[in-house]
């Protein structure tokens, strides 16, 4: 099997960042995208709070980012990642064009578009039904349209789709819309945009294309049709998360949780950006996250080079292997730890636990196991169960 160091899964903000420091930091990094690199900026036609570039499309912001990132030659692969697995303490990365076994990964693959999941939408999706503003607006030049949802990306990509269409509808079930002060002070100031509150889509209907909304007054209860020629869904997004899944911590909704390093409950998997059960889902943030992941599994390789430059380097290693979850295994190790002190001995304590990939080359299959080495080769081992053990074994 294919063996990598770093292995990114998704070139958007996050991933191309952490690519950008995990090659300038020596390791050698495998970036898997499914698309085109750049993530969901590409759709977006107006970056105004990325710092330092006061206005840009998105697809000037993706474009510098992934040239940037190329600039320190990570290989990238056009892969879809379909599942991540651990194996035998090994991290396996399946992809429809075979597996990879890296020795830390970092997911990295984003979110998508939450569906409204009413009678219509999936039916006239490419009918008039549509998620990207970018990509459809130009095609409802002189029509009115509405756009579904009261965040930020609503009410901006709203203000975008007044260049090509005639009215605006934005239909939000709430009476105000959450989005920020400016942009929502941008769209009601544009007369050809329409605030429909309190209201949700019942259906989207038409013949061949769309042609109206059915819409229900959340107070009132009161059903109304409303004519549009195309409907743009920004209702929220979900992460892309199912193929980790079942393997590491979600919080409700299948965002990956996180410690402040960026580590997953899963040793060696870290997660970085819009995939992570975050606050904030921006771009800025996504970077940010891709660069703490990526510096978190450096030093996470780096532990387990470590690890081998003080078992394998010196002339004699006296060993000792225990687990960090078994309570009795620690405190046999901080008196082992007190006897070869107090004898002048001198004892490398490794947590098999953490330390998977060294017990198996080490062929360690049982806690706590004494081993002495001589230059990077096994002199003997034996299971040790008290100090009485270990002292015998050193003698
Ligand atoms: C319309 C719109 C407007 C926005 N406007 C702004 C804005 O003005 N300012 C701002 O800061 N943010 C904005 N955002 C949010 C911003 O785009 C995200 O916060 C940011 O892109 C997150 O970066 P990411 O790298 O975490 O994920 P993404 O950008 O989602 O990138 C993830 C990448 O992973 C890939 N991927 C996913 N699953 C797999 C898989 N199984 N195998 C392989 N590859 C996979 C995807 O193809 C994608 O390229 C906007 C988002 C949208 C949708």
């Amino acid at each position: 099997m294919e063996k990598r160091e770093l292995v990114i899964l998704g070139a958007g903000p996050a991933g191309l960042t952490a690519a950008i420091y995990g090659r300038r930091a020596g390791l050698d990094v495998l970036i898997l995208e499914r698309g085109m690199p750049g993530g969901q900026i590409t759709i977006t036609d107006e970056i105004e709070n990325w710092p330092g570039v006061q206005h840009a499309s998105g697809q000037e912001l993706a474009d510098s980012f992934r040239r940037h990132a190329e600039k320190f030659s990570p290989e990238f692969r056009d892969a879809t990642v379909t599942s991540l697995e651990v194996r035998d303490g090994r991290k396996v990365v399946v992809t429809d064009k075979g597996e990879i076994e890296a020795e830390a990964v970092i997911i990295a693959t984003g979110a998508n578009f939450k569906r409204l999941g009413c009678p219509g939408e999936a039916e006239y999706t490419g009918r008039g039904v549509s998620y990207c503003a970018v990509c459809d607006g130009a095609f409802f030049e002189g029509e009115e349209v509405a756009v579904i949802g009261g965040g930020n990306t609503a009410v901006e990509e709203a203000c975008y789709l007044t260049q090509f269409a005639s009215k605006v509808y934005i239909v939000h079930r709430r009476d105000s819309f959450r989005a920020d002060k400016v942009p929502v002070e941008r769209a009601m100031s544009n007369p050809k945009i329409v605030p429909v509150f309190n209201s949700v889509v019942e259906a989207i209907e038409g013949g061949e294309m769309v042609e109206r909304l059915v819409l229900k007054n959340v107070k009132t209860q009161e059903i109304s049709h409303l004519p549009v020629a195309g409907v743009f869904i920004f209702v929220g997004t979900a992460p892309n998360s199912g193929f980790a899944s079942s393997l590491v911590e979600t919080a409700p909704g299948g965002w990956i949780k996180t410690s402040p390093k960026m580590e997953t409950s899963v040793e060696g998997i870290f997660a970085a950006g819009d995939v992570r059960d975050t606050f904030l889902r921006q771009v800025v943030t996504a970077a940010g996250d891709g660069a703490v992941a990526a510096m978190a599994a450096y030093s996470y390789i780096t532990e387990q080079l470590h690890l081998q430059k003080v078992l394998f380097e010196p002339k004699r290693v006296n060993a000792l292997f225990y687990s960090s979850i078994d309570e009795a295994q620690v405190a046999l190790v901080a008196r082992a730890e007190e006897w070869a002190e107090s004898k002048g001995i001198s004892l490398t304590v490794v947590d098999g636990y953490r330390s998977l990939r060294m017990m198996e080359k080490l062929g360690v299959k049982e806690l706590p196991t004494a081993m002495v080495l001589h230059e990077g080769k096994e002199i003997s081992r034996a299971r040790v169960s008290s100090v009485e053990d270990l002292e015998i074994f050193c003698r």
